[in-house]
């Protein structure tokens, strides 16, 4: 979505259902359930202030995005009989990233869910089609080119 000026506007800053939607709050961070779900329960833990990626957040804001995540985990075995959890982000559009503000995805699962049970990048992603471990040899020369570039 763009506004007259031509610049993105942030649907999580501007769409009034999605304030109505909002489970929790601190003073850095809230919480509300995509429309979207995976799974039953499945929520989006954000920042207040609209910024699109892990690494542009204050310490403050992780805490707080943290703070709620615990509180929300307890109610969300509660609610859902959650007994496992995934947690996970996208940043930018290659990576999946549908909006540009930061969210922390929560996905309370249970035995025989069928969500993304079957979720596996590596099988359509690194090896098509295969399950295969990568041989050490491989892993050694992936620490190697990482390495080169840590600064
Ligand atoms: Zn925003």
């Amino acid at each position: 979505m763009l506004s007259k000026n031509g610049k993105k506007i942030c649907v999580y800053c501007s769409k009034p259902e999605i304030k109505e939607r909002m489970i929790i709050k601190n003073n850095l961070a809230w919480a509300f359930p995509t429309n979207i779900p995976i799974v039953p329960g499945h929520i989006l833990i954000c920042p207040i202030r609209c910024a699109a990626n892990f690494n542009d957040l204050t310490k403050k804001e992780i805490t707080a995005i943290f703070d709620l995540q615990k509180i929300l985990k307890k109610s969300l075995q509660k609610t859902f009989k959650a007994r496992g959890f995934n947690y996970a982000w996208n940043e930018e559009e290659v990576g999946g990233q549908a909006v540009p503000h930061f969210h922390l995805h929560m996905l309370p699962r249970k035995k025989g869910d069928n969500g993304i049970t079957k979720y596996d990048p590596r099988k359509f992603l690194y090896r098509p089609g295969s399950r295969e471990p990568s041989k050490e040899k491989e892993l050694i020369s992936v620490v190697k080119m990482v390495k080169k570039n840590l600064k």
